[in-house]
């Protein structure tokens, strides 16, 4: 188990790249392009952090969550008969799709940020802020918008497998029903949201788990509980 970071997101819109972000200009390795929806739209950059570099083998990685503005599901995952998750899980055919509406990337040589900003989502500044999280009875740690940690479950906890062989590791937790705010003059999301800001897989809890190999830059799982 991680250390615990709670993240905070500030008020005051963002003007310039931030590396811990809502929204704003992604930080992505060279080479690696701004992910697409299966519908062919550019995915949404949700939020973006760096990790502390005590998260054991995710430490000083740059984490980055797309998802579709106008795509939305729950997500399961997809299992071959050995118990991992089928082959490049992250482009292999989703819900009846040739690919998932979501990308998870962890960078390790994000230095240089987008040119532009994400345009549908307000850009606010995100804070890490370590905190001793105590746990309840049943061993579950705090809901929260959170870095390492224990996830706070809200089913019975969850193991999953790489493609590559190995056990994907718990690294940050998004509470159930977190709104993101809509940039001024964007489209409502269709789907989902409500009134002024945009959702996650349908208000799903989301746990990232994240292979601890780095088998591929894409290769985490978001773990959907409700
Ligand atoms: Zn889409
Ligand atoms: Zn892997």
């Amino acid at each position: 188990m991680f250390p615990a970071y709670a993240v905070d997101v500030g008020s005051e819109v963002l003007e310039r790249p931030a590396r811990n972000s809502i929204g704003g200009w992604p930080f992505l390795d060279e080479g690696q392009e701004w992910p697409e929806c299966f519908c062919g739209e550019r995915l949404v950059l949700f939020f973006q952090l760096d990790l502390p570099l005590d998260l054991g083998p995710f430490g000083g990685d740059h984490l980055l969550l797309f998802h579709c503005r106008t795509h939305e599901e729950a997500a399961i995952p997809d299992t071959s008969e050995d118990g991992r998750i089928v082959p490049e899980y992250w482009d292999a055919p989703y819900a009846g799709e040739d690919r998932p509406f979501w990308r998870v990337l962890l960078q390790s040589r994000a230095a240089k940020p987008w040119a532009d900003p994400e345009p549908f989502l307000r850009a606010l500044p995100l804070t890490l802020r370590a905190f001793t999280e105590t746990l309840s009875e049943r061993g579950k740690g705090a809901q929260i918008f959170k870095v390492g940690g224990t996830p706070s479950w809200a089913q019975d906890p969850e193991r999953h497998r790489c493609a590559c062989g190995a056990e994907l590791v718990y690294v940050c937790q998004v509470p159930e029903s977190m709104e993101f705010a809509v940039a001024p003059g964007q489209p409502e999301q269709p789907d989902g949201g409500g009134h002024g800001h945009y959702g996650l897989f349908l208000g799903n809890e989301v746990y990232l788990m994240a292979c601890p190999e780095h088998c591929d830059p894409a290769a985490t799982w978001p773990v959907n509980q409700n």
